[in-house]
């Protein structure tokens, strides 16, 4: 079975609860001490076996780690490892998942290696929220229900809000509806991308 690893988290001695995003399920299994680790790391793909438990959680093995290109770019590393961690809070207790979710990430990787991790990740973002059905392309403001006409500031999950409603970084309207239609970020220069990926960070 092939996973990305979301989340590790220590137990007793040196074992491990490892969060992995499968094509199906986000799969809560149990690794122990075994000479090292170094191959679970959060953000890694890996193949694996699962050893089914009836008492516990499922006991991870033979596990094999697969490789990206990029895997060696610290900076690259970095953002992937950010992004993986937003992944894990929003998908934790989700129990079964559309293959989107895997997908998403195996598209991901593969544009990391030529583009910007950050405008990789906000154009993958804006595929969570349609796929999710959370995206409000009618540009109501979230405060105060009105039509926002002019410049749209964006809050958390691109929510649209007046810029007098809300505090945030604001956008020009006809961009975010290219943005919106083209599911593309290039109309952004490096600057806007920075805002909208600080609001991505802010949680998926
Ligand atoms: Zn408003």
């Amino acid at each position: 079975m092939q996973g990305f690893i979301l989340h590790t988290q220590s137990v007793k001695d040196e074992d491990l609860i490892v969060y992995i995003l499968s094509p199906k399920s986000v799969i809560k299994s149990y690794r122990f001490y075994g000479m090292r680790h170094s191959s679970i790391l959060s953000g890694y793909k890996i193949d694996f076996e699962l050893e089914e438990s009836s008492r516990f959680l499922p006991r991870l093995k033979d596990v094999l780690h697969i490789g990206f290109e990029w895997i060696l770019d610290r900076e690259k590393m970095f953002f992937w490892q950010e992004f993986i961690r937003l992944f894990y809070w929003h998908l934790k207790d989700v129990e079964h998942l559309d293959g989107f979710y895997f997908e998403l990430l195996e598209e991901c990787i593969k544009r990391f290696k030529k583009q910007n991790p950050k405008r990789v990740i906000v154009d993958a973002y804006l595929k969570i929220l349609e796929f999710e059905g959370r995206l409000h392309k009618d540009f109501i403001c979230f405060a105060c229900d009105e039509k926002i006409q002019g410049d749209i500031t964006l809050l958390r999950a691109f929510l649209p809000a007046h810029e007098h409603c809300a505090f945030s970084y604001k956008f020009e309207q006809k961009k975010l509806i290219e943005f919106y239609t083209n599911k593309n970020s290039a109309i952004f220069d490096n600057d806007e991308i920075e805002k909208l990926y600080l609001i991505i960070k802010e949680g998926l």
